[in-house]
């Protein structure tokens, strides 16, 4: 067979600049898979590079091929692989990390200071036909659960990671701040770690009738840009949290995190924000809150996948729009403007 395979990939060149593309289908390593891919979500992370070429020191210098959040079809293996055969189908988890150094062998391999990341620069990502991954980073998706549910994997398993660094359980009061993807997937795996009350704010009302939907027990409309007054409005209807998940980096809702905070409580910082911010650390010791970050995740795609598969969480609700890799740029558009509705926008890459 002489014929050039098709591996159309949707490369990001700098800030706007993003161009759909043919490259060369790549070969397994004795220990990767060759994947068809079939689903790939968009995420804040990639609609960020798109808009401004960089995520702090993360910099697009040269292209690099977009998507992260993404499934596919085992369609060839490395020698070494023993775990999928070819028609295999999986979720990938986007993080390759060195597997050596000591935080991974801490199990904190998400903090590996040489993790490959898919669409983190300079690491090319799966929003394409044909790629290539780890193969021990591969999750096989039984029957049942579909291509999509395997791609909001990805996005789920920072919501289970958030709430595991909250220490969500039986009984909690939690509250998130914010309602995008990350606030909605935070939610679920909260209400479905034992959270007795969910509370979710945002300043988009479409966002918040979702977060009802997905099991929310109280939604707040944010009214102000002022942490103080965001913490009152708050407070006024659901009192303090015994723990809380900032998922927007948003310095006047961190201010607000941690004033709606009961003493003692934890707060959970999910949402990076664009540097650091001036939040009131003062209030924050006086009251005991524990502070603690989250860098994606660690060890969550087979819980994510074992939630999803048993049914004990329903992602599906999350995808609101759908487009062929050829409309790759419509769909960037759409998940970038909030005119829409958009929460998760997915991409088809297989014909
Ligand atoms: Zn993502
Ligand atoms: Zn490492």
């Amino acid at each position: 067979m002489s014929e050039k395979k098709d591996n159309l990939s949707c490369v990001l060149y700098g800030a706007g600049d993003m161009r759909l593309e043919q490259r060369g289908v790549p070969k397994p390593k004795d220990d990767e898979v060759l994947l068809s891919m079939h689903s790939v979500g968009i995420c804040g992370s990639d609609i960020h590079y798109y808009k401004h070429g960089r995520i702090g020191n993360f910099v697009v210098n040269k292209p690099m091929v977009m998507g992260h959040e993404a499934s596919g079809t085992v369609v060839a293996c490395g020698k070494d692989v023993k775990h999928l055969k070819k028609g295999d189908r999986v979720a990938i988890e986007p993080g390759v990390p060195c597997r050596k150094c000591i935080r991974c062998k801490s199990g904190r391999y998400n903090l590996c200071p040489d993790i490959f990341f898919c669409a983190t620069p300079p690491d090319d990502g799966n929003l394409c036909r044909f790629y290539t991954h780890a193969a021990d980073f591969c999750y096989r998706l039984p029957d049942h659960v579909t291509f999509e549910e395997g791609a909001l994997l990805e996005p789920l398993s920072v919501g289970i990671y958030a709430c595991q660094r909250a220490s969500v359980t039986n009984g909690d009061r939690i509250l998130i701040c914010g309602a995008g993807p990350i606030g909605l997937v935070t939610l679920l795996a909260a209400k479905s770690s034992g959270a007795s009350e969910v509370a979710i704010t945002d300043l988009d009302e479409g966002r918040l009738s979702m977060a009802k939907q997905l099991g929310a027990d109280v939604t707040i409309r944010i009214q102000s840009k002022d942490g103080r007054e965001v913490a009152k409005q708050i407070e006024s209807v659901f009192g303090e949290s015994d723990k809380t998940i900032e998922c927007t980096g948003v310095e006047s809702s961190i201010t607000s995190a941690i004033l709606a905070t009961r003493c003692g409580g934890t707060l959970v910082i999910v949402g990076s924000g664009t540097g650091d911010s001036t939040i009131p650390l003062n209030t924050a010791r006086r009251k005991e809150i524990d502070i603690r970050g989250v860098f994606r995740y660690a060890n969550c795609y087979p819980v994510a996948l074992n939630m999803v598969a048993s049914g004990q969480i329903n992602v599906k609700l999350l995808v609101t729009h759908r487009f062929a890799l050829e409309d790759s740029h419509d769909a960037f558009r759409t998940s970038a403007s909030n005119k829409d509705g958009a929460i998760k926008v997915m991409i088809k890459c297989s014909k």
